[in-house]
């Protein structure tokens, strides 16, 4: 599928967030080319009245200007160095990174004021940064976060048509961590039925203490309007036999209720313990050690 890059500046780099786990957040390019069918992202877009469908990914924004203004944003007596959360609406490692090294730049500018960041990607890219996020992490707390839902390959080929491989993903992981950074696995979203089943949560939760991920969190799919639409099509289309579920449990809602919920957080506790996921870097970066990170975000 050709995708079409517009190099637009952007007039602020960081965005003021409400109602989540961070206060500010940072986005190098707008639009995701990975295209994964359950993308959260398409809601915005739906909201904006921008293409959340098929034709969503095909046009990413690049913000060409966006390290230029981070660091005078981040210079401003007014800012008070709160964290920053990189790519909570798009991937910063997405393959545009490989050209054009924006996220690299905004790592080096908040390594340079010493201020804490996150971030949040499925792109085995990162690596390359290790020498930025590695002096970041010297000088500030540095979490980084893979998404990697499930590693059965025809749920990740069929929902995720354009991401890394989540062993990839892992190796990743690994070579962050032996490098003293904290990363954690984020198994979302989960898709009931089609990835929630106890061998499929246990195979990512081992593979995610194999690679000595600091915690492990997890989430159930949510389908708001955009996303909705989108990923109903693409499990009639590739899940025919899970349509009817679906249409019923998010029958008139976007999240399912808790206690649907909980029996999923608990199943990926438990195998969290059972498998000793917990922050075991042997050098970390930021001089600390915690014990079993088990964080219950979005
Ligand atoms: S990688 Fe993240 S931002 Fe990109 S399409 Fe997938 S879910 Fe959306």
């Amino acid at each position: 599928m050709a995708v079409e890059y517009r190099e637009e500046p952007c007039r602020s780099a960081l965005n003021r967030v409400k109602g989540m786990a961070f206060g500010w957040s940072l986005n190098p390019y707008m639009g995701c080319v990975h295209r994964c069918t359950f993308c959260y992202v398409r809601a915005f877009e739906h909201r904006a009245d921008r293409p959340f469908d098929e034709r969503y990914g095909t046009s990413i924004r690049v913000k060409v200007n966006i390290v230029e203004m981070l660091r005078k944003e981040l210079a401003r007596p007014s800012w008070k160095c709160e964290s920053v959360a990189i790519g909570a609406a798009t991937d910063p490692y997405q393959p545009a990174e490989g050209r054009y090294r924006l996220t690299r730049g905004c790592i080096g500018a908040l390594a340079a004021a010493s201020n804490p960041l996150s971030i949040i990607t499925r792109g085995p890219m990162i690596v390359r940064d290790l020498d930025v996020l590695t002096e970041a992490a010297s000088r500030a707390k540095v979490a980084i976060t893979f998404s990697i839902p499930t590693l059965d390959e025809e749920v990740w080929k069929k929902t995720e048509p354009s991401t890394a491989h989540p062993r990839q993903r892992l190796r990743a992981v690994k070579e962050l961590v032996d490098a003293g950074i904290r990363v954690g696995v984020g198994m979302a979203p989960v898709l009931p039925g089609i990835s929630d089943s106890p061998d499929q949560l246990a195979e990512v939760v081992r593979a995610a203490r194999e690679a000595g991920a600091t915690g492990v969190w997890t989430n159930m799919l949510f389908l708001k309007p955009g996303t909705r639409e989108h990923f109903l099509a693409s499990i009639a289309r590739d899940f025919p036999e899970q349509l009817p579920r679906y249409l019923e449990l998010y029958e008139g809602r976007a999240y399912l209720p808790v206690e649907e919920i909980k029996p999923l957080r608990k199943q990926v506790s438990a195998l969290a313990r059972k498998h000793g996921v917990k922050d075991r870097r042997e050098r970390p970066l930021d001089g600390t050690r915690h014990d079993e990170q088990l964080e219950l975000a979005v």
